[in-house]
């Protein structure tokens, strides 16, 4: 069986070992060491990754208790084949690992919170508690916890007989029932593990909890240790210092004057509606002033953009349209425009929009005119535009692809209109 050296020193990060058996699976290699400081993935904690000889471990595994290798090609040598550890990310994990362990621990001691669940990801780390957890009891665990960090604090493992195991107070079950591995962190924490440690609480360096929100029954805490919790912080300094530039204020200010600008935002909004809304009022009363009479009826006609509607009127010698200068509304712009002009008795609105490749057209009438029927009317012109529609007897609206067709499109559908008034 190999020797599993991660559990006589964790802190080995190059070895050499033979290479007792390998088997290949679809070009993929897995090799057997006779020792091996790569730790297999389990209990949370991702596998290792490194070098056997110049072959690239892409993860480690156990199965019935040997570790297997994955490897793309095989070593060149079998015997004395020098191993290295990423070590990097191994002593990352072991950071973070540490970390949760004494953040667990401390959660129970001060508040009776059970860690129920946990992930170590490759960017960030999280426990679930039993219990809901206040901000201000986070506040307090983050500090707790580096307080044993500055207190470097000894972590041991421990190989206790069964009548031992039975006298320990551990923070939860073994998952297995022989050989069972003991964590100890001074006095503070006891947990049956098969992962690896830090020696020592100080090697944590930091722990930052970055967010915590309500899970389940309890809470899930995101946190980061060691150097990615350094780098986490070096992150939102230059975060910070580039809000502090854009928005011209001191660290001290930035929360209020980003709270203080979004308030104005939100009244510039409104008072953008409101204009808007004004605008429109004024553009539907020019409309209406300008407007086509007919059989008694006020009809509307007009292409948007204005340009469009001015060249297809000097082509036409029309004398249906808009006054130059006119804005040129979105669709949510133009339904406004159409349902305002339609609050007049007698008035028919012909609207066609051409916006990013698209043709759109609105047919609405006042409630006044019988017989129209514009989502019938709508149906019968939408072909023209190589699209569809529909809508309700006095208000339909439809959109296609074929642009060029929109002032013909339109001036079918005015036809089709004065000739059943
Ligand atoms: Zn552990």
């Amino acid at each position: 069986m190999t020797e599993k050296i991660y559990y006589q020193d964790p802190f080995i990060k190059n070895f050499t070992a033979d290479i007792i058996s390998f088997q290949e699976r679809e070009g993929i290699y897995h090799l057997q060491l006779d020792r091996t400081a790569f730790y297999p993935e389990g209990g949370g904690q991702p596998a290792d990754r490194g070098l056997i000889g110049s072959s690239r471990v892409k993860h480690v595994y156990e199965e019935r208790g040997e570790v297997f290798h994955v490897v793309d090609r095989l070593p060149k040598e079998e015997k004395k084949v020098e191993c290295q550890l990423d070590w990097q990310r191994r002593f990352d994990f072991m950071q973070q690992h540490t970390g949760q362990h004494l953040l667990s621990a401390v959660a129970l001691d001060l508040y009776g919170a059970r860690t129920v669940g946990f992930h170590l990801g490759e960017t960030h780390i999280t426990i679930d508690t039993d219990i809901p957890l206040s901000a201000g009891a986070v506040d307090r665990l983050e500090e707790e916890v580096n307080q044993l960090i500055y207190q470097n604090r000894q972590v041991m493992v421990k190989h206790p007989s069964p009548a031992e195991l039975e006298r320990l107070d551990l923070r939860k079950n073994p998952e297995v029932s022989d050989n069972i591995r003991v964590i100890k962190i001074a006095d503070i924490d006891l947990t049956p593990c098969g992962g690896t440690h830090l020696q020592e609480t100080g090697q944590l360096g930091l722990i930052s909890i970055i967010n915590f929100e309500n899970y389940k029954e309890g809470s899930r805490l995101t946190f980061l240790c060691g150097k990615r919790a350094l780098k986490d912080y070096s992150r939102k300094n230059k975060i910070v210092a580039e809000l502090r530039d854009i928005l011209s204020v001191s660290n001290r200010k930035l929360v209020s004057e980003a709270a203080r600008l979004q308030q104005e935002l939100s009244h510039r909004d409104s008072r953008i509606s409101e204009l808007q809304d004004g605008l429109l009022d004024y553009q539907a009363e020019k409309l209406l002033e300008s407007a086509e009479k007919l059989e008694g009826c006020n009809i509307i006609c007009q292409l948007f953009p204005a340009e469009l509607s001015r060249s297809v009127e000097t082509k036409r010698n029309s004398n249906r349209g808009i006054s130059p200068g006119s804005i040129s509304p979105d669709i949510t712009q133009l339904k406004q425009l159409a349902e305002k002009l339609i609050g007049n008795d007698s008035t028919i609105v012909i609207f066609g929009q051409q916006e990013a490749g698209t043709a759109r057209m609105i047919l609405a009438s006042s409630e006044d005119i019988p017989g129209l029927d514009m989502n019938e009317l709508i149906k019968e012109v939408m072909p023209l535009l190589k699209g569809g529609g529909g809508g309700q007897e006095y208000f339909a609206q439809g959109g296609g692809s074929k642009v060029e067709n929109l002032p013909e499109t339109l001036e079918e559908a005015y036809q089709k209109i004065t000739s059943r008034l």
